[in-house]
């Protein structure tokens, strides 16, 4: 476990946030105690929590503020895959100021009629593996379905240049890699950090 001092200067332990079914150790290591169960010789969390394992017991506490992610969420998520039609997304958990946590989830997913207003040909043409996208939840019947079209701030929020990597840079509403001195387009948020805006003209 690690320590951490917050801004009062308490100590607090980060946690790891556990839903059903998350690996916690192997069953050697620590006995399945109260929020957690074993099976084929490893320690799985048995409810949606957070690890509090200490001594001899594995053990997950479950808490009020561990909130699942439902429609109307607004999530951060990376962008693993991009096809014509849909990208394949892993959703960051995140604390808000409340102290709520969003519980992980593996997989959500953006379709293609749902990334823009405007008409959209391909995934690929607004969004990119590695970009971190803003995005609010509109499903979760069938895995986590999310959209980027039902306000300005929802879109990328971080993209990466597709050849070396390197951190886009929004120059004078162009998003460019100043590296290979090229320009990319996205679905963008207008929360994109923009650079080089000097004389003043950034929304207040
Ligand atoms: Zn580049």
């Amino acid at each position: 476990m690690y320590f951490s001092k917050n801004h009062s200067g308490e100590h607090t332990t980060k946690k790891k946030v556990m839903i059903p079914g998350d690996y916690i150790c192997g069953a050697e290591e620590l006995m399945p105690g109260k929020g957690a169960y074993s099976q084929n010789d490893e320690v799985y969390s048995a409810v949606c929590g957070v690890e509090t394992s200490e001594g001899k017991d594995a053990t997950v506490s479950s808490r009020k503020h561990i909130k699942k992610i439902g429609p109307g969420d607004e999530v951060y998520a990376v962008v693993n895959s991009v096809s014509e039609t849909k990208a394949l997304l892993t959703i960051i958990p995140i604390e808000s100021g409340k102290g709520e946590r969003y519980v992980y989830s593996d997989f959500a997913a953006v379709k293609v009629q749902d990334i823009s207003d405007h008409y959209v040909k391909s995934v690929k043409d607004e969004f990119r593996p590695g970009d971190i996208i803003k995005a609010k939840v509109i499903s979760t019947r069938n895995g986590v379905d999310v959209s980027t079209k039902l306000s300005p701030k929802y879109g990328v929020v971080k993209a990466f240049c597709s050849y070396c990597r390197k951190q886009l840079v929004l120059k004078s509403r162009r998003l460019m890699c100043t590296v290979c001195e090229r320009s990319e387009r996205r679905k963008l948020s207008e929360d994109y950090p923009s650079e080089g805006e000097s004389n003043g003209n950034q929304n207040a």
